[in-house]
């Protein structure tokens, strides 16, 4: 394929001689031709190309911009479309055009204006076949890229006194996001109505297929959101109710809007919403559902019930009647109308049942467990005929992986989990290839597959009590989705819209996982933000992600409260409720002191460069991270130190600075467009966080028995 790229390339270059190619004779000839002699333009300077590339949000896969572009006031711009065009087509196109009215406030015209825009599914198209047989772009070349009916072309011509862009695609999914790319285009350098196209031609396609969060878009605007990044699917979580006479019913999503309204808005926005089970067993969420069906819960090993307790939640799968609820449940999601997609989460409690049938065997339990979701799914097929189902597999499945597969058509997905548990079956370190070598074996026999990439407590739960900025992170879990060919890519950020850089990241590169370092992705989101500065806000983002992952690993006791708690008891001298649950620092993933101090330093570096470029965001982020970053520091002294003085000392620095926290914090959150459930998790995160820290004033350091 690249081999053809630099065909078309050349070819490319012929017709529309991009700046620097001085060695063609024809230039001249074709700079009249083709760039603008009979249509006035004005030249692009590299500050100019700069700023229209970092407007384009992913990154393109194949991008040419000229060095010329083009003035044209708003109301004079027309759209043409094809007469054949299918509904689906008229539809994004329609979207387009109103979106168009609602920003420029004048409508886009239908066929001809000073700038036309040719847009269509080639194949309903006789002007974009056309344009294709007079070689304006190369439709055959179109059809050959990756996830073809995601692809798109946008070519600029500019010839007899007329400026046409030509957006063709494959399919509809790539006529949404070409019509997406050229609004982008226009936005780097227009003001207002008076717009500024820049002479240009794209070939794009997205790496991975299907692109998407859980728990993603709580808001109709926040869908339009996720389709304006290009992004395609959105999992919810579903839960489902039991009535008095044992009859089952879907209950609805994890926000208590179920139905058809989350499906149709995302219909509407070119994005699949699928209902998906957090683990067969928890669907009955906080197990009420359980009452009424007590002979499915699991035994534990002195035959207690163990459902919904901390040692375990989950079914006896040796049990005939569990089947049968299998069923109905999956009959009730069936006839809840929300579309053709279904994901289920295999099950992670960390005991199975231990009846008479079930002996505490995990691997008879799991594959018991697949048996039986795969019955239910085939009949729910019959009642949707088109459903189709991946299958999510946990941590606790992962031992028995391959045992499962036996047991899973190849017309069902398969999802693993990449998360930062407890099990550290999958691992989410950061700076290192870290996805399971099972995710090959799994591609290798057939199964469309995919990775749930946890973002880590930090962006899950009620810790949202400092920055996570995640695109080197991103961007190294998106490229080894791509390297290993999988199909899904997804992650985890709840909600997603909180700390909105790592969505935006993983839009990024999730499309296009090696088009942009992380550090020019983080510059065209400042760009995009309107922030001075770009790259120097890069500098401040790049530097804060190392400190910042580390503090989001060292929650792998699940929150930052219970991380606070264990540092607060060694201080204290106490035994830690939590652990030893990590040896390096409770997880804090710094492996020495030194290593620590070196970190504080940067983060000065990020406090003096914020204080520089005038971001609240930005200085109250680095301020933040810093103090927690010293508060480690004196922590991890502490834990090294042999001198009874200088621990105690190192303990008084750890009161005093932990005293500015709630100060920092909220200053932060003030930078922050957090909805009002993630503003309550952040309060309620600081407080506990707090109160944890408390414990160290309460107790007089004299009565520490320090060694
Ligand atoms: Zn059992």
């Amino acid at each position: 394929m690249k081999e053809k790229f630099i065909c078309k390339s050349i070819i490319f270059l012929l017709l529309f001689s991009v700046g620097g190619c001085s060695t063609c004779n024809n230039k001249a000839r074709l700079e009249k031709e083709y760039m603008g002699a009979s249509y006035p333009s004005k030249p692009l300077n590299a500050a100019k190309t700069m700023r229209v590339k970092r407007s384009l949000h992913p990154m393109p896969q194949e991008l040419r911009i000229s060095d010329r572009s083009y003035e044209i006031p708003a109301g004079e711009c027309a759209l043409k479309s094809s007469p054949g065009a299918s509904p689906k087509e008229k539809q994004i196109i329609d979207a387009f055009k109103e979106k168009w009215q609602a920003e420029y406030n004048v409508p886009l015209k239908d066929n001809d204006g000073r700038l036309t825009i040719i847009a269509g599914v080639v194949k309903n198209s006789p002007f974009l076949q056309k344009a294709a047989d007079n070689g304006v772009f190369d439709a055959k070349y179109l059809s050959e890229q990756p996830n073809r009916e995601q692809a798109y072309n946008i070519t600029t011509v500019a010839n007899n006194g007329k400026l046409m862009v030509y957006v063709a695609a494959n399919d509809n999914a790539g006529l949404h996001y070409g019509l997406l790319t050229f609004k982008q285009l226009l936005n780097g350098l227009s003001k207002n109505q008076e717009l500024t196209l820049p002479h240009c031609r794209i070939v794009d396609w997205p790496d991975i297929p299907e692109r998407g969060v859980m728990r993603g878009a709580r808001t109709d605007v926040q869908m339009q959101r996720m389709a304006e990044m290009k992004l395609n699917v959105n999992h919810d979580w579903i839960w489902m109710s039991v009535s008095s006479n044992r009859v089952i019913s879907y209950t609805g999503n994890s926000y208590g809007r179920g139905n058809r309204d989350r499906f149709l808005a995302g219909e509407r926005n070119n994005i699949k919403t699928i209902p998906h089970v957090v683990h067969m067993d928890y669907l009955f969420s906080d197990g009420r559902g359980m009452e009424k069906f007590p002979e499915l819960a699991a035994a534990g090993k002195t035959g207690e019930r163990i459902y919904g307790s901390e040692s375990g939640r989950t079914f006896c799968y040796g049990n005939p009647k569990t089947q049968e609820v299998m069923d109905q449940m999956f009959a009730a999601i069936a006839k809840a109308d929300l579309g053709d997609r279904l994901a289920v989460e295999m099950g992670e409690s960390p005991t199975c049942c231990h009846c008479d049938a079930c002996k505490g065997d995990a691997r008879k339990h799991y594959i018991n467990e697949i048996k039986h979701i795969m019955h239910a799914y085939q009949k729910a097929r019959v009642i949707n005929p088109a459903l189709k189902m991946d299958i999510v597999l946990t941590q606790a499945t992962q031992p028995h992986n391959y045992a499962i597969l036996d047991f899973i058509p190849k017309d069902v997905g398969v999802i693993i989990y990449a998360g930062n548990g407890p099990n550290e079956t999958y691992k989410t370190t950061f700076g290192e290839y870290v996805l399971t070598p099972q995710a090959e074996e799994i591609v290798s026999r057939g199964y469309k597959t995919g990775v749930w990439v946890s973002y880590g407590p930090a962006l899950l739960w009620n810790d949202i009590i400092f920055p996570t900025y995640m695109s080197q992170f991103t961007k190294l879990r998106m490229s080894e989705i791509k390297d290993r060919g999988l199909y899904y890519g997804l992650g985890w950020m709840d909600s997603c819209f909180n700390q909105e850089l790592n969505i935006e990241a993983f839009a990024e590169f999730s499309w296009n996982a090696g088009g942009r370092t992380d550090a020019e992705f983080i510059a065209a989101w400042s760009q995009r933000k309107n922030m001075a500065e770009p790259d120097k806000v890069a500098q401040v983002i790049k530097t804060l992600e190392y400190p910042i992952w580390a503090m989001a690993s060292g929650m792998r006791t699940r929150t930052m409260t219970r991380s606070v708690e264990r540092m607060v008891s060694l201080l204290n001298g106490e035994n830690p409720k939590w652990g030893p649950y990590f040896e390096i620092l409770n997880g804090f993933e710094y492996h020495n002191n030194e290593e620590l101090i070196r970190v504080n330093k940067k983060c000065d570096e990020a406090v003096t460069l914020s204080k520089e470029l005038k971001s609240n965001e930005l200085i109250a982020s680095s301020l933040l991270v810093k103090q927690w970053v010293a508060i480690i520091e004196r922590y991890a002294f502490f834990l090294e130190s042999k001198d009874p003085e200088k621990k105690k000392a190192a303990r008084e620095d750890i009161i005093k600075l932990s005293s500015h926290l709630p100060k920092l914090c909220k200053n932060w959150i003030d930078t922050q467009q957090l909805d009002e459930s993630n503003y309550k998790a952040s309060q309620g995160g600081l407080n506990a966080v707090m109160k944890e820290f408390e414990r160290l004033k309460n107790n007089p350091i004299e009565s520490l028995h320090l060694k």
